[in-house]
């Protein structure tokens, strides 16, 4: 082996010690990351609209359902159904609002897990700090990292525990929100013909609601079955989440893409498909999951307040603290703690920014060594285990977990083609090119992902929102997002957003909703209390944490040197991140002291007795 390094951080590692020469890797990942940087970024994804919206259409709602429109008033609006919704239904309600009614396009609650019920789908997070709401709707998931439809059924057992379901329109796209200055009244109207008024609006239309098709040509020329994991089409397959798809036992089946769905969904359909190619780009890391029944014995030592110490514990492992003690346990807090213990080890406190980095990118390097011997020790074929080893840094994509995908790689009727980072070549009438082998398949699945991040209206300007004046959320956002703490905003009074933009972001994000509707109704619980004519942030109070975020912003290093992936904007990454840039265990520590020290007095414009 040479050893190439002649950089002085080199000097904190000798290369003979370590086992591996850092330089070499580094140079490997480079080559792997430089041949799938496209020019075209995120543009050469096709959304699901005209010729190809088909691929978004909803199969589990009731295509005929019709109502009555709605000419009423509620307390609140929430716009989504999913964990962020609910979770803000829920707060809202144990703060007291009367009448709280969710708005959601999907045929039901759920979000992403009302979309995705593809076979094998689950939670990667635990479930026990994922799901949220736990204690208070008396439910303890059975296994360790749950099922979809598990996950689903809790979600349905929050609307149902905080009366959810009596006020929601399901079926139904929000087109127009626009503020009424003298009612103080929000007038939300709807594509079901709904002109409703309301005080408070929440929206929290989450980041994986739409599914991305790759613009890979001939896509539209193909004559066979084809669908997205998100919409998946039971009623030609056969089976449900669990398998069992006696349809496809005499189909040849292709997968496009290997992220977080398709490792779930891969092993099922090689269970059940006469043969199953999948076309890979870049390989997932894959690491260990260690699946589990829940213990009865453990689930009898659990006392109350227990799942915000678990999830807390969680946040605070993944962010790179140490609280004494991993609750969860699990591969998620692996890195983070090899990291510490690797400072640890080193016993320095004069390192230098430049050999913290070395330190770091050190124990990253040992984690994906053993993420790469891994599947040298599961997949038999040496040409196939080379494929699906990742050349890229830890927190380039987000990390999978799975004991059974790389296994299936074993079997007969699994083919791996790996197109070597440049993705599939063409799609024809009969099938899939790649490095110039037409592969012919009875099915396509697109495991292909999702538009992530921007579906806030302030980015979309769908729906129109008009605050004070007519002035659009758009329009305010036009030079940057501009928010107090990323959930209030100037001119639009008692109108509330939860997400990522001026504010935290986490693995583990029904963590991080669960946060912003806390905040979200404790803000609300006080402008009821205080009898407030509104909430809404002074332009000073605005303007203080604009210029803070953006003051404090830092593009990560590590990600800009990434494989291309939605983490990183397709390897463009954006020069000034709009997320809160301490963390989210700072950023929560942040709003609780705000709470604390009465910064709703920024807020709550004082008015008449209502
Ligand atoms: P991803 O965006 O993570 O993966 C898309 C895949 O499609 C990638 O492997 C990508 O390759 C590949 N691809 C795109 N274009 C082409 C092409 N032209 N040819 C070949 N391959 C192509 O989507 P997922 O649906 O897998 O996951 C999305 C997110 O959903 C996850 O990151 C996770 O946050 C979440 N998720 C969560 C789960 C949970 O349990 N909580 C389970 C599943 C998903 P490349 O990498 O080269 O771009």
């Amino acid at each position: 082996m040479t050893h190439t390094d002649p950089s002085p951080r080199s000097t904190l590692f000798n290369p003979d010690e370590l086992g591996f020469d850092p330089e070499e890797l580094r140079a490997k990942y480079r080559v792997e990351r430089d041949r799938r940087l496209r020019p075209e970024g995120s543009a050469q994804y096709i959304a699901p609209t005209g010729d190809f919206g088909y691929y978004a259409d909803d199969p589990h709602a009731d295509p005929d359902f019709t109502r009555a429109p709605l000419t009423d008033e509620v307390d609140a609006v929430v716009i989504g159904g999913g964990f962020g919704g609910l979770l803000a239904g829920a707060r809202l309600r144990q703060a007291g609002v009367g009448s709280i009614r969710i708005i959601e396009k999907a045929g039901d609650v759920g979000g992403t897990w009302y979309w995705n019920r593809y076979p094998g789908v689950r939670c990667d997070i635990e479930s026990y700090i994922y799901l949220p709401l736990l204690e208070e709707v008396g439910y303890l998931p059975t296994e360790k990292y749950a099922s979809g439809e598990e996950i689903r059924g809790h979600a349905q057992a929050i609307a149902r525990t905080f009366d959810l379901y009596r006020d929601a329109c399901f079926q139904t796209e929000v087109t127009t929100i626009s503020w009424d200055d003298t009612a103080c009244r929000w007038t939300v109207t709807t594509d079901r013909g709904d002109r409703m008024t309301t005080r408070y609006v929440i929206i929290s239309s989450g980041p994986f609601s739409r599914p991305k098709l790759p613009g890979i040509p001939g896509i539209d020329s193909y004559r066979g079955h084809t669908f997205h994991t998100s919409r998946w089409d039971y009623s030609y397959t056969g089976g449900d989440q669990t398998g069992g798809m006696h349809k496809l036992a005499d189909k040849r089946v292709a997968v496009i893409g290997t992220g977080a769905t398709a490792i779930q969904c891969v092993p099922r359909l090689a269970e059940d498909a006469a043969h199953l190619y999948v076309f890979q780009r870049t390989p997932s890391l894959v690491d260990e999951r260690g699946n589990r029944p829940t213990d009865p014995e453990w689930a009898r030592t659990l006392t109350p307040g227990w799942q915000r110490r678990r999830r807390d514990n969680f946040l605070t492992i993944v962010s790179g603290g140490w609280p004494g003690e991993d609750m969860v346990g699990d591969r998620w807090g692996d890195l983070s703690q090899r990291t510490q213990a690797a400072f640890a080890e080193l016993g320095r406190t004069d390192l230098s920014p430049d050999e913290r980095e070395l330190v770091q990118e050190i124990a990253d390097f040992r984690k994906m060594n053993e993420i790469r011997d891994r599947v040298d020790a599961i997949v038999a074929d040496p040409a196939t285990a080379q494929a699906l080893k990742p050349w890229y840094r830890y927190p380039c994509k987000r990390p999978t977990f799975s004991d059974e995908y790389l296994p299936t790689f074993n079997r007969p009727n699994v083919t791996l083609v790996d197109t070597e980072g440049r993705g599939v070549e063409r799609i024809t009438e009969r099938g899939i090119v790649s490095n110039g082998v037409e592969y012919e398949v009875d099915c396509i699945v697109f495991a292909t992902g999702f538009e992530v991040g921007l579906t806030h209206p302030g980015f979309t300007g769908s729906p129109s929102v008009q605050g004070r004046g007519g002035r659009t959320f758009a329009e305010h956002w036009r030079d940057g997002v501009r928010t107090l703490h990323g959930m209030t905003s100037h001119g639009f009074p008692n109108l509330f957003s939860m997400g990522t933009a001026q504010n935290a972001a986490a693995v583990n994000f029904v963590h991080i909703l669960d946060e912003q509707a806390s905040h979200i109704a404790a803000m609300i619980a006080q402008a009821e209390e205080r009898h407030a004519r509104y909430v809404e942030p002074s332009a000073e109070a605005e303007q203080e944490w604009v210029t803070f975020v953006r003051r404090t912003a830092r593009p990560n290093p590590v990600l800009a040197e990434c494989t291309p992936g939605y983490y990183n904007n397709e390897g463009k990454p954006v020069a000034r991140p709009d997320g809160y840039s301490g963390g989210a265990v700072e950023f929560h520590e942040l709003i609780r002291k705000w709470r604390e020290d009465n910064g709703f007095a920024d807020v709550l414009v004082p008015g008449q007795e209502q």
